[in-house]
């Protein structure tokens, strides 16, 4: 989608501190990053969020999720623990409405969040 932010670092037309990608996704830097660790995971694919996934797309989340705990394991915050989470829609916070796992690290975590 060309008017999508995040289809936008995919093709490389936006720039971004890329830290892994495969054939199905792209991770990178958090621009404004809430935690030492702060990471985005997205399918290069161009899906809204999980709430328009569809049943086609359960390997795709199944893979994206491992791919959280990868980077999780690469930035050296999966023995002190850290966190995924994904905005959905408007009282969520979502913001961008290109599918994106956030990994977040580095620090302690508040429950329940804001
Ligand atoms: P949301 O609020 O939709 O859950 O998360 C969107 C995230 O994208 C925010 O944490 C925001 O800081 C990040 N973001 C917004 N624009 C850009 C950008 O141009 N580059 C990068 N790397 N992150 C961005
Ligand atoms: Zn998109």
């Amino acid at each position: 989608m060309a008017e999508c932010l995040f289809c936008r670092i995919v093709e490389r037309t936006i720039p971004a501190k890329i830290l892994y990608e495969d054939e199905q996704c792209l991770c990178f830097a958090d621009i404004n990053p809430q935690a030492r660790v702060h990471v985005l995971v997205i399918p290069k694919r161009h899906v809204t969020s999980i709430g328009s996934a569809t049943e086609d797309d359960s390997a795709l989340l199944g893979h994206l999720l491992g791919v959280c705990a990868k980077v999780a394991r690469d930035q050296g915050v999966a023995d002190s623990g850290y966190r995924v989470v994904t905005n959905v829609g408007q009282e969520a916070g979502q913001s961008v409405f290109h599918l994106h796992f956030h990994v977040l690290g580095g620090r302690s975590l508040s429950w329940p969040p804001g």
